[in-house]
């Protein structure tokens, strides 16, 4: 069974996962909005991100940064001088691409060894991609013609105006990463929490980059959201710890998002492809159907932000060595997620074919969509589904205990083979019948996701079954 881009698009739209953005008005290029299991599944991973990297540890604190920051944090940072992509057009058709990634593809289709030695991806120099195209002959993959202008600097931050007067003044960015606003609040939280180095400072939220070419569903989006972690380091630690983080990141796929590890791999950066704030970075990439695609990175970004916000806000942002009484700028290491594409590897990895019982005959089979997703990042825990509707009541009373816990869905409409094929569709990993058994033995059956496997347990034991199961 291959598993498409097109068959996860079509299964989203189909049951409320991932909608086309502004749909009634044609859409938005691009755009998506989650639906009520997409929003579900989206809040599970972020949830367990949390969990895992912010409310189980002691060396880690939390914020939620603006979105809107003074333009200065984007001077220090680097962004406005260096966030960019190199962008061509063709001068027959205007298809615009990105220059790096249109020779990436060209690459990739053409087998594997054919970039440029010291390739830089979109750090490389607009000459440069420029020559290498034009003696490649890669032509325009719209019209064929080999007509491509010379890459230009397109920077990636979308700018708006705060308040009613549009001028230089009033000019602001929409963030481009989460980071910044984790280093403009270090002394802050440095003084509000206390913590001793190393700690670090995690944040969930969104971000915008005006991305030459998104695509790919949710993959490269306009807008997207990030949880990200800025670690602080003595210099000295830097090393240990950074690679101690790359085992944390490859558990957390592993062991807690149960990713398969065969899907998943580490790239690490050239020193001509790294950020210009990066001393040593590598991406956890995850094969995807259009090929290995960065999944999430970790960079060590040295002392780069604090220094120079310091510089440019005048504050001191500086760390006093308590045992050692030093004074030092702390080093930062930075391991970043991606929502979207977290969620996008969740339904690819999970999706699967295969053969149910039909309903009609014992002997025949019926082909069945599942998402075998890990319960932890299930949208509904459990279906709870009354074999007719005489038996509404008994089962809606099984739903609302059930529903204190967890998510629970209530389903009396159709046949009960379609109600489990739907369950099966939207990855719940299990369905509760209420038969007429039940009215005599107070017993309901239990059908697993997987397995397929029916077992009957006792009404009162339910919430207990489901703790044990779901460890909650
Ligand atoms: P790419 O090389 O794919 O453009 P990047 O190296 O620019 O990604 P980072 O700056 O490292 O990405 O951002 C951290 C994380 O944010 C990425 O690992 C990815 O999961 C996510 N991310 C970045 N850009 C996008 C985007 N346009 N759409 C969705 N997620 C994104």
């Amino acid at each position: 069974m291959v598993v498409t881009m097109e068959k996860i698009v079509s299964l989203c739209k189909r049951r409320g996962f991932i909608f086309p953005g502004s749909e009634i008005y044609g859409g938005l290029a691009n755009t998506w909005d989650y639906g009520p299991y997409g929003i579900e599944l989206q809040n599970n991973i972020k949830k367990i991100w949390w969990k895992n990297f912010v409310q189980d540890r002691q060396d880690m604190v939390g914020i939620d940064a603006g979105i809107f920051m003074n333009p200065k944090v984007w001077e220090a940072s680097g962004h406005i001088q260096s966030f960019s992509d190199p962008l061509m057009d063709c001068k027959k058709c205007n298809e615009r691409v990105r220059g790096d990634k249109l020779i990436e593809q060209w690459s990739l289709e053409a087998g594997q060894g054919r970039l440029p030695k010291h390739w830089a991806g979109e750090k490389t120099p607009s000459e440069d991609i420029l020559e290498y195209v034009m003696n490649e002959k890669i032509v325009c993959p719209k019209c064929g013609e080999l007509a491509w202008t010379k890459p230009r600097r397109f920077n990636l931050m979308f700018q708006t105006h705060q308040g009613v007067i549009e001028d230089e003044q009033s000019l602001v960015y929409l963030r481009p990463e989460t980071a910044q606003g984790i280093f403009v609040n270090f002394k802050n939280v440095l003084q509000s929490s206390r913590k001793k180095i190393p700690f670090g400072i995690g944040q969930i939220g969104k971000a915008f980059r005006n991305e030459i070419t998104p695509g790919n569903f949710i993959f490269r989006t306009r807008e997207f959201e990030q949880m990200e972690i800025e670690y602080f380091v003595k210099l000295n630690d830097w090393k240990s710890l950074y690679d101690g983080w790359r085992q944390q990141m490859e558990y957390f796929y592993t062991d807690i998002l149960h990713f398969h590890a065969e899907k998943m791999r580490w790239r690490q950066h050239s020193p001509e492809e790294r950020a210009h704030y990066s001393d040593e970075t590598w991406d956890v990439e995850y094969h995807f159907p259009f090929g290995w695609g960065e999944l999430w990175g970790i960079s060590y970004r040295t002392d780069f932000d604090l220094k120079n916000h310091s510089k440019l806000s005048g504050e001191t942002l500086d760390y006093l060595d308590p045992e050692t009484n030093e004074r030092f700028v702390p080093h930062c290491i930075e391991p970043t997620f991606g929502v979207g594409r977290t969620v996008l590897a969740a339904l690819l990895d999970s999706y699967d074919e295969d053969q149910a019982p039909s309903e009609k005959d014992g002997m025949e089979s019926d082909a069945r969509t599942v998402l075998r997703l890990h319960s932890s990042l299930a949208p509904v825990k459990v279906a709870i589904l009354p074999l007719v509707k005489k038996l509404s009541d008994r089962a809606r009373n099984i739903f609302c205990d059930l529903q204190k816990d967890m998510m629970v869905e209530f389903d009396e409409s159709a046949s009960i083979g379609k109600r489990y094929r739907r369950q099966d569709e939207i990855g719940t990993p299990f369905c509760v019948t209420i038969d007429f058994t039940t009215l005599e033995d107070a017993t309901v059956t239990v059908r697993d996701r997987d397995s397929m496997k029916q077992e009957r347990v006792n009404e009162s034991m339910l919430r207990s079954f489901f703790s044990e199961k779901f460890r909650l």
